[in-house]
């Protein structure tokens, strides 16, 4: 089975916490040995930055740097281990990966306060082999405002700047991602868009009320305009409670099927962005295949399967290529 995972923040563990091990073996949990089990084809790796971590030293100009650190070492890390992992920047890229053996990284930022009200870094960023932008992480930034339970907040939409970045990433082929987005900048982000929306990593707020999942009538629009959904496997989006259990997993993924339809549902572990020591019905990428075998217990046809493990997110990656 192919696997598209659309968010891990694999590169952040690596980099800046645990700072040791490789792309191939660590404790994480995501590593080419682990993803070999799972049979990866495209890991999405996220560059996330915290810029309350810069609060003193630079900020955002900070983070920029610290998100090209992140970009330089997966590209060493592929470099290391060309067998077995490569960069993809394309459909043909993956393709490609895929006939020589190798699973493909697709490059993204987790935070698009880094352009910092600076048009021209989108261009910088789409050259170092950025494909995906998160707009924001949990922070108010340059270009509009984050999930909050503060109902004011949550209304907020893009400022000016980022619509039009929103406008451009359409224009140049760079995936707009609404997790962690306020409910006024998904709506505001429909509105603007000219290319693929994702939610990378969200589930649905009507199994678990978290301002960070999405309500019935996002998924529908959002799926309505092609756009897709990563299933995130952290407790407190799934259920919300620490632990991840597969029950509440195949519950998301079969609600999302029923209100967006086949063509929805992605997968977005978020594998390295919370503690997987929780626990968790799968601790790491080299266990998939248990939610697999899950949904396919509750009945989904393999041909569905094979569109929530791969062929949706394909297709996004095909629609910007
Ligand atoms: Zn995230």
């Amino acid at each position: 089975m192919n696997l598209v995972d659309m968010h891990c923040d694999t590169l952040w563990q690596l980099l800046d916490l645990k700072g040791e091990g490789s792309l191939y073996e660590n404790d994480c949990a995501v590593n080419i040995q682990g993803m070999r089990e799972a049979g990866t084809l495209i890991q999405f790796f996220a560059c996330f930055t915290d810029v309350r971590e810069y609060k003193e030293n630079g900020g955002y100009e900070k983070c920029y740097l610290h998100v090209q650190e992140m970009i330089a070492y997966i590209e060493k890390q592929c470099l290391l281990f060309p067998e077995d992992i490569a960069c993809a920047y394309s459909c043909d890229d993956v393709a490609k990966n895929q006939a020589e053996g190798r699973i493909s990284a697709v490059l993204t930022v987790e935070e698009g306060g880094i352009l910092n009200h600076k048009p021209e870094r989108l261009e910088e960023l789409y050259r170092k082999g950025i494909r995906l932008m998160t707009l924001m992480w949990n922070h108010e930034n340059c270009l509009g405002y984050p999930n909050s339970q503060d109902r004011s907040v949550m209304r907020k939409g893009l400022k000016p700047f980022g619509i039009e970045i929103v406008k451009r990433m359409g224009e140049m082929g760079m995936i707009v991602d609404v997790s962690h987005a306020s409910d006024g900048v998904f709506w505001d982000i429909l509105q603007y868009a000219k290319g693929p929306v994702v939610a990378s990593h969200s589930n649905c707020r009507a199994l678990c009320a978290h301002p960070r999942n999405l309500t019935d009538e996002m998924i529908r629009m959002l799926a309505e305009r092609g756009g897709i959904a990563g299933l995130n496997f952290y407790g407190m989006f799934l259920e919300n409670e620490k632990g991840s259990r597969l029950e509440s997993m195949t519950a998301h993924l079969l609600h999302m099927i029923d209100v967006g339809g086949g063509g929805f549902p992605a997968i977005g572990t978020d594998f390295d962005g919370f503690d997987s020591k929780e626990s968790l019905d799968i601790r790491d990428v080299s266990q998939m295949e248990k939610l697999w075998d899950a949904l396919k217990k509750k009945g989904v046809p393999e041909s569905q399967l094979d569109k929530i493990w791969s062929q949706n997110a394909l297709r996004i990656i095909r629609e910007i290529s």
